[in-house]
């Protein structure tokens, strides 16, 4: 292979020259101010069709794609601006301005929607079968079915109105409680006061006796919060069962469901198969306390390395390392890689003021995407490169599907990602330059299990019992620590020493308003690419252009649908899900064989 250089920053120029002082980006947004202001004519205007031969819906649809991708255009760009420098105060500007933009759009969206539901039911199947809408009916019928269980379109605008301050307000408290969280802390005969992420980092410390002090302060901390966060949680829990209830949903788990396009069955058989699998990783967190030297693990110990990591590898060598491994795979996500590192779609520099973490966003206007990350030349520095290459490597893969169909949700979001970090980490394990460097990266994998299987599952756990619980009134901190302390014994199957019973408030995912329920889409992505990767390995190259087109459908289909289309397995029955965490069981097992001395 011919080595090129590749650089460590990104290029945003091809999309608006000059950064957040660009005039192009400001035109763009005079441009979509305009777009939008007649789109929301053209909807105010619209006759509800009568004939079959009607095709004004399919001019509305096609402004509203040009409306959204330049949004989503528009979006993608200032996301990087914040991201690629934390204090650049005109690039939250910008966000405002978008925000802005994206919520008169659901405005016009509400009254959109609220006169498809108007269409009488022969006009609107007789439309459906319109060329021009046929590649739509999943995602038409899906709006229009929202819209029918939803509440007349005023009554839901008064709900939106007052979610502003009674329910995403909420969501917003919690960032500021959180804000102020200080950990105090003594390091090297000093006394410091560690942010909640500093803190956390500690918990990854090889020393116990720090991992057990900081969980100790961490608890305390939380818990002198925890009036604070009771009082939020409810609030904005019961702003949702409010809701709810005003629509007549009674299910709570009804609106995460239909927005992962998934049934409550799938869900069941996936967490029963995880609950019926647990033993093999109750026996790994046995084996982790013996090689710590203890009798059963704290919650603190949970991510404790059990060893040291020699190698490190320098930007070009991971990615040189990622693009041989896609190779075994397939061309396309080869010829894809290749390309994002030669026209620099990433920005991987190890600088002060960049955001922490990872992402990946599309700019669809252009049909390019762009990857954010800090690269320091870890293995799982690599991992997170190439997760975020999957990311990309779905977008790219629904170029040529009609926008409309290019909206997937959570729970298959993380799936070609997965996929690909999958490919990497494999090839890691197996390239590892010893058994200690083979026994760590063995033990990252087994970790993501854990989380999945067990963190996740607790999470899940917790939810669901406390909503129910809500329903019935106010539900005190006592009684929080209680279901969350249940939970996390049920989902570790009793394998810890102590556990995290304050977990309600300290994880952000409870006070997420956007998306509810934001646990189980992650376990589901996890094990649904994991089926996937164990059909890759064992048909070889060929499988690309299938594992493509199962990709080009995740934003038309129920994941039901899907898998049965794609993988020909049914979800709502055990197979599929054995199958994945059977590949999770093998890597315990060669874990268990490699400590067992
Ligand atoms: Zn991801």
């Amino acid at each position: 292979m011919a080595i090129n250089t590749y650089e460590l920053t990104w290029d945003l120029d091809v999309f608006f020259e000059g950064g957040s002082s660009s005039r192009d980006f400001t035109d763009h947004l005079e441009k979509l101010k305009e777009q939008l202001a007649e789109f929301a004519a053209a909807v105010e205007d619209w006759e509800i069709p009568v004939s079959s031969s009607d095709e004004t819906l399919v001019k509305l649809l096609e402004k509203f794609q040009a409306v959204s991708q330049n949004l989503r255009q528009a979006g993608a760009f200032v996301s990087c601006l914040q991201a690629q420098d934390t204090n650049d105060t005109r690039a939250n500007e910008l966000r405002g301005m978008v925000t802005t933009l994206s919520s008169s759009l659901s405005t016009i969206l509400t009254n959109f929607d609220e006169k498809l539901l108007n269409i009488q039911e022969g006009i609107w199947n007789e439309l459906l079968e319109q060329n021009a809408l046929k590649p739509l009916n999943f995602v038409l019928n899906e709006r229009r079915k929202k819209a029918a269980e939803k509440l007349p379109k005023d009554q839901e605008a008064l709900i939106n109105a007052l979610s502003i301050d009674g329910y995403h307000g909420w969501g917003e408290m919690y960032d500021t409680i959180v804000s102020q969280v200080k950990i105090p802390f003594e390091e090297n005969g000093e006394k410091v006061e560690l942010s909640v992420g500093q803190a956390a980092n500690k918990f990854s410390s090889s020393d116990r006796e720090v991992r057990k002090r900081i969980f100790a302060e961490w608890e305390k901390a939380w818990d002198k919060q925890a009036d604070l966060l009771a009082g939020t949680l409810n609030h904005l829990s019961g702003f949702r069962l409010s809701v709810y209830k005003q629509r007549g949903w009674d299910q709570i788990l009804k609106e995460a469901l239909d927005y992962n396009r998934m049934k409550q069955e799938t869900l069941d058989v996936m967490w029963k198969v995880i609950a019926d699998n647990k033993q093999p990783f109750a026996n790994y967190l046995k084996r982790k306390a013996d090689l710590l030297g203890v009798e059963k693990l704290s919650w603190a110990d949970l991510d404790a390395p059990v060893g040291e990591l020699g190698t490190s590898y320098s930007y070009q060598q991971g990615a040189e390392f990622i693009l041989n491994h896609f190779e075994d795979f397939g061309d396309e996500l080869t010829q894809f890689t290749k390309k994002a590192f030669e026209d620099r779609w990433i920005e991987a520099e190890d600088r002060a003021g960049k955001r922490p973490g990872g992402f990946c966003t599309s700019f669809p206007v252009s049909g390019q995407s762009r990857i954010f990350m800090t690269y320091s030349g870890t293995p799982s520095n690599v991992s997170t490169l190439a997760h975020e290459l999957g990311h990309a490597f779905h977008s790219f893969a629904l170029k040529d599907t009609h926008p409309l169909n290019r909206g997937y949700a959570m729970n298959v979001a993380e799936t070609a990602s997965t996929f690909a970090e999958m490919i990497v980490s494999d090839a890691a394990v197996s390239n590892a330059k010893s058994d200690d460097e083979k026994l760590v990266l063995l033990e990252d994998k087994i970790q993501r299990s854990v989380a999945f299987f067990m963190n996740i599952h607790a999470r899940f756990l917790f939810e669901t019992r406390f909503y129910e619980e809500r329903k019935k009134g106010m539900v005190s901190k006592k009684r929080l620590n209680e279901l969350m302390e249940e939970a996390q014994k049920e989902a570790y199957v009793d394998s810890l020493e102590e556990y995290h019973p304050l977990f309600w408030g300290s994880k952000l995912h409870f006070f997420i308003t956007g998306v509810p329920f934001y646990n189980f889409p992650y376990t589901f992505g996890y094990l649904f690419s994991l089926g996937i990767y164990a059909q890759a390995v064992k048909e070889g190259k060929g499988y690309e252009q299938k594992y493509m087109a199962m990709l080009e459908d995740t934003g038309s289909m129920t994941v039901e649908d899907l898998a049965m289309k794609h993988l020909g397995v049914d979800l709502t029955k055990r197979e599929f899900w054995e199958e994945g965490v059977k590949l999770c069981i093998k890597d315990v097992e060669e874990f268990m064989e490699m400590t067992n001395k």
